[in-house]
């Protein structure tokens, strides 16, 4: 129940009191009261908020969180199976480097290369205190209404010597439709193919799972990328270079760039005419757009007014005294 509702219902109650005292013109009252919170209660659909030249939402979960939750939390919707929260994950032999935070730092390369490809990007967390159930990280991607739902974990195994990159999809059986178990299962495919040729990382092939809660609650295509294994010392020490790091974000936003124009026809850029005047209030980079992505000039505006004359999601493109260059509003 939100917040609009809680009022007009407490608008009804205090309507029906009055309308003992009152009798008909209070009945009126309530009638127009109820015909009023029958419009305001309705919220839009996620879908509904979309427009046509929106930009394609990839939500992306990083694995895990600081401190496990063994509270339970149905495995699916309907399942009398009960499964933790979420579990604290593997850590690094070599590094000691727990997975929550390889995740981490891995997802917000990814985030920043899909933004600057044009992508709309929700993270479930940019921090590692957090408390975020499976279950509630799927919700959220539902909500943010993702085109692909990318959740980013890393392995472990009794053997140290086990190694390679592995993509999990959701079953059929767990799949809220069979045109998503589909979605879910290229996505899986072409992810894995482009990590594997960005990085050189053995491929492990892709698994269909029906024991994940952060599946199963899923309603959007849903992909979980296994990078490595942390209990592989070579491959550990590997997975936390920022070398490696660029190019295992760089093999991932690759193959889900492809999912989204390949498979599911849409295109993450599509600028449109804009005309807006803002005033910056801190330094601004400056972005030229070349082979299919937004490279940063390393030029940057300071504290003034410009003008956008097209935008594309969330960037605008200026006038500047190098030409046409993109720019990202910064966050309040
Ligand atoms: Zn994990």
């Amino acid at each position: 129940m939100d917040s609009k509702e809680t009022i007009n219902n407490m608008n009804q109650t205090a309507s029906r009191a009055k309308a003992v005292r009152q009798g008909k013109t209070a009945a009126l009252l309530l009638t127009a009261l109820l015909a009023v919170s029958i419009i305001t209660v309705k919220a839009p659909a996620a879908a509904d908020v979309h427009r046509a030249d929106a930009p394609p939402v990839i939500s992306i979960d990083p694995g895990h969180q600081e401190k496990g939750n063994n509270e339970l939390e149905p495995v699916g919707p309907g399942s009398e199976e009960m499964k933790r929260k979420v579990a604290s994950g593997t850590r690094g032999v070599a590094t000691g480097k727990p997975e929550y935070v390889l995740t981490l730092e891995v997802s917000m390369r990814l985030k920043d290369k899909l933004e600057a490809r044009g992508y709309t990007v929700v993270m479930t967390r940019e921090r590692n205190d957090v408390d975020i159930s499976n279950k509630e990280r799927a919700e959220a991607a539902n909500a943010a209404g993702a085109d692909l739902f990318v959740r980013i974990h890393a392995d472990g195994d009794t053997s140290s010597k086990t190694r390679g990159a592995s993509v999990l999809y959701p079953a059929e059986s767990v799949s809220a439709t069979p045109e998503l178990y589909r979605l879910s299962k290229s996505a899986a495919g072409i992810v894995l193919a482009d990590m594997v040729a960005a990085t050189g990382v053995k491929s492990r092939g892709t698994v269909a799972r029906d024991d994940l809660s952060g599946f199963n609650w899923s309603t959007v295509p849903n992909v979980l990328i296994e990078m490595g294994f942390m209990t592989n010392p070579e491959e550990d020490r590997l997975l936390s270079t920022d070398d490696y790091q660029e190019k295992m974000a760089e093999g991932i936003a690759d193959g889900v760039n492809r999912y989204i124009t390949e498979i599911a026809g849409k295109s993450a850029w599509n600028p449109q005419p804009h005309h807006e005047t803002f005033a910056l209030k801190g330094n601004v980079d400056l972005y030229d757009r070349s082979g299919g992505k937004l490279i940063p000039t390393g030029a940057y505006l300071g504290p003034q007014t410009v003008t956008a004359r097209e935008k594309a999601g969330q960037w605008y493109l200026i006038d500047t005294w190098l030409g046409g260059n993109w720019i990202r509003l910064p966050k309040d």
